[in-house]
């Protein structure tokens, strides 16, 4: 089968599995290249860890600090004459170049937030891993079946108390327009706080603790996302950000109880607005991201997910460093997406930015091979003419 990328509003509904393999392959070679994390987690949990930050923690961790690796993931699996979802392959590819490396990397497709993936999970850890150090915590889930009520929660990006409008665009025909979101209700937010706040966070490390797989000094971190002022009221003030409000909340609960047991802390890192299969589906932030590569590459200050990752671990969480928390207790590796230099280049382009010049007042371009590639398009020394089997199982 020849696969090529057909998009779908602000999905991708193939993905290539040489391409998603090669991603990969660039982001083991970045982390290689930065040279080992002294001090970092030797036995690592990852939930959400086929694509995005999850999987660039996951990739850091094992290929930074030779760790073991355990990944939970929700992907749909490759079919007979069907490709699987990107994070599928991700995964593959990942344990395989794992394996070949020496590492224990065993993985768990299905949903996280449900007590049987928690079961599984556990007795992975017990009977391969023992305790663990390093618990990540990186789903992006538009909906979530709460394993005590049975209640259906789906996450909404939706202001609070008023609507708004603002810019946006359709990265697939680069058309700008004004857009406005009516704003959520009690009901809303109530449940985009149940899929995105933390009480899933705290019942994996009640089960982990209460199961006695947690190693002395572990650490668990979870990401969040602050952004500039444009994009506030659909993020930061709102649905998603009273989530990430709850997220802090339960970073602290879980530090508690980490503490109180003697084993180490946790905490939310503010992390980079990046181009992934999340915050592509967020109304005005594409705009903003196109907008933010282009200041940040002209200023060597551009990242991805990898380099994100690769900072936090060798530069705060591991290798003889410290956390470094802000006035409310989180850590920011998004200070250089917060700089005043860059914040202060955005205003401008936003209100000059239309349909007519986003190609030029933007990274456009930049946004668009950047989503291409997240489902394994794109990228150099990959033949996409090739016929390939789409049917990889899950090893
Ligand atoms: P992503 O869509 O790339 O990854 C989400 C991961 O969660 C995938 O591995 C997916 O398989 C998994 N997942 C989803 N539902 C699941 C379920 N029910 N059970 C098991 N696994 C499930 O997202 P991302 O952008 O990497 O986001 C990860 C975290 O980082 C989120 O909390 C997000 O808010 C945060 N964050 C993202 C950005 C950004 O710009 N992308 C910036 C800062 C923080």
């Amino acid at each position: 089968m020849v696969i090529k990328p057909r998009i779908r509003g602000f999905v991708c509904i193939t993905a290539h599995p040489a391409g998603c393999a090669a991603h990969v392959q660039e982001q083991i070679d970045c982390v290689l290249a930065r040279g080992p994390i002294k001090q970092g987690p030797k036995n690592v949990l990852v939930i959400g860890a086929s694509t995005g930050y999850g999987l660039a923690s996951r990739i850091t961790a094992a290929f930074g600090s030779r760790a073991n690796t355990l990944g939970i993931f929700f992907e749909r699996p490759s079919e007979e004459d069907r490709p699987a979802t990107a994070g599928w392959y991700n995964t593959i590819a990942f344990t395989q170049a794992a394996r070949n490396a020496g590492l224990y990397a065993a993985n768990i497709n299905g949903d996280a937030f449900s007590d049987e993936i928690k079961r599984q999970a556990l007795d992975v850890i017990r009977r391969e891993m023992g305790p663990i150090d390093l618990v990540v915590y990186s789903l992006a889930s538009p909906r979530r079946v709460h394993p005590r009520t049975g209640a259906v929660h789906k996450s909404v990006l939706k202001p609070i108390s008023a609507p708004y409008s603002n810019k946006t665009i359709d990265t697939d025909s680069g058309i700008v327009s004004e857009i406005t979101i009516q704003p959520a209700s009690e009901q809303e937010i109530a449940d985009t706080v149940a899929v995105m706040g933390g009480e899933d966070w705290e019942l994996w490390m009640a089960a982990l603790e209460e199961a006695r797989l947690i190693a002395p000094g572990a650490t668990s971190v979870a990401y969040s996302y602050i952004g500039p002022e444009v994009t506030w009221p659909v993020y930061k003030n709102g649905t998603i950000g009273m989530a990430k409000n709850d997220l802090e909340r339960a970073a602290k609960s879980i530090d508690a109880m980490l503490k109180t047991h003697g084993y180490g802390r946790a905490f939310v890192s503010v992390n980079k607005a990046l181009v992934t299969q999340a915050s592509s589906a967020i109304p005005v932030v594409p705009l903003y991201i196109s907008i933010l590569y282009k200041i940040m590459k002209a200023k060597g200050l551009h990242e991805g997910c990898i380099e994100q990752i690769q900072r936090l671990f060798s530069t705060q969480m591991y290798n003889g460093s410290a956390l470094k928390f802000d006035d409310l207790g989180r850590v920011r590796i998004d200070d250089w997406e917060m700089k005043p230099e860059v914040q202060n280049a955005i205003p401008e382009v936003w209100e000059k930015v239309a349909t007519e010049n986003v190609a030029e007042l933007s990274d456009m371009g930049g946004y668009r091979s950047e989503f291409l590639k997240l489902f394994g398009f794109g990228i150099p020394g990959v033949d996409y003419e090739a016929d390939l089997e789409p049917h990889i199982p899950m090893l």
